[in-house]
């Protein structure tokens, strides 16, 4: 795989911690971080563009290729690697440098984009999903929390309520009990891992946060008093906007039988409510896509927009999708364009201030990694490509 090294970026509009832009003459790289002064490498002519920090996706499923279950099982193991990969590097080419993925990814894959075989962002892993298999017995539930950490999990994801599938009402219970919660992040602490949890609302939401987990998925129908209570624990929400509008779609022609159109449209509407809540009450956005599908991989930064309309301003939605995701992931050096931090980066032939720029694949025009330039798919040509000087 070549790789260019980036030596500066130049002219560009920059973005700064809180999520403004202006001009910066000169954003320079050494070693792999933004830096005062510049090593070896190219000059990239940035002007005209907008500079922003590196996209974290607090949600995603990269080795899942197909929408239905069954259709990635038919699949053939080549395939489906092969799947992955691409789903991998189109991630990584529009612009997400770091990615937890919330189930599937196992520590093969992560070991391969590690090594940089597959190119591909910074991962981190959940491998299982747990849900209502394993919950309503202590002992299962430690088995299976054991089981995953041993294969690489640095995240252990739980499913603890219904979904789009299930009757409106059903996702309020919750799978898992208070003390299954607590065993699941106990357990997975005292080996340095942290837990995510699929939570629509109710019972699980309130669950989760007395237990200690990082961070609440989905949370359509989050409400004040829980947002107050995990601003109050500091965990994060990440909301994901823009899958349930590509499950409307699916619906509507006929991929998603038995789910009436109404129900997808109240969720829609309360997931949005949901993010104005959060917003109001303080509690920590990170940008998850929970795509799944060879299409959508690549497509990450249109929850940016997402964000945006469902009420955050660009700086808000902006700083959700960077700082905040790099935080929740514990990359303390990411998500920023300031001296010593992860020279990651992606240059912006739109305004970012605008969310259609995020709903046009062309608005990517570069995506720098650990600062040198992710390679463009051979065939494919960004927007408009930087000069090199
Ligand atoms: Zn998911």
């Amino acid at each position: 795989m070549t790789r260019t090294s980036v030596a500066s970026i130049r002219g560009a509009l920059v973005m700064d911690a809180g999520g403004g832009f202006a001009p910066v003459d000169r954003v320079n790289v050494s070693t792999g971080r933004f830096s005062r002064t510049s090593t070896g490498g190219v000059d990239l002519d940035g002007s005209g563009l907008w500079l922003i920090p590196g996209v974290y996706d607090c949600h995603t499923h990269l080795s899942w290729n197909d929408f239905h279950r069954a259709d990635r099982d038919r699949r053939s193991p080549a395939e489906r690697r092969a799947l992955t990969a691409r789903a991998l590097g189109d991630t990584v080419r529009g612009g997400v440098v770091g990615a937890r993925d919330a189930g599937g990814a196992d520590r093969a894959l992560q070991a391969d984009v590690e090594a940089g075989s597959l190119l591909g962002p910074r991962l981190q892993i959940s491998v299982d999903m747990l849900g209502p298999e394993t919950a309503g017995n202590e002992d299962r539930v430690r088995a299976a929390v054991e089981s995953a950490l041993d294969r690489g999990a640095q995240w252990i994801k739980l499913i603890a309520t219904e979904s789009i599938g299930s009757p409106a009402g059903a996702e309020l219970g919750s799978h898992f009990s208070d003390r299954e919660f607590r065993i699941a992040v106990d357990l997975a602490a005292a080996r340095g891992a942290r837990v995510l949890v699929h939570a629509w609302g109710g019972r699980a939401v309130s669950a989760a946060i007395d237990a200690g987990v990082a961070s609440i998925e989905h949370g359509i129908f989050l409400t004040p008093a829980q947002a107050a209570q995990a601003a109050a624990a500091q965990l994060t929400f990440v909301p994901t906007l823009s899958i349930y509008h590509f499950v409307r779609g699916l619906i509507l022609d006929g991929t998603v039988p038995g789910v009436p159109l109404v129900r997808i449209d109240e969720v829609i509407i309360a997931h949005r409510l949901a993010v104005a809540t959060a917003h109001e009450h303080g509690l920590a956005i990170a940008l998850g896509s929970d795509f799944a599908t060879t299409l959508q991989h690549g497509t990450n930064l249109t929850e940016i927009g997402a964000l945006m309309r469902a009420g955050l301003s660009s700086a808000e939605a902006l700083t959700a999708a960077t700082r905040t995701g790099a935080a929740l992931l514990g990359i303390r050096d990411g998500g920023v364009i300031a001296d010593d931090y992860l020279a990651d980066a992606v240059l912006l032939s739109s305004d970012p201030t605008d969310p259609a720029t995020f709903e046009s694949p062309g608005s990517v025009a570069a995506v720098m990694m650990g600062g040198t330039l992710v390679p463009l798919e051979p065939g494919t040509s960004p927007h408009r490509t930087p000069q090199q000087q």
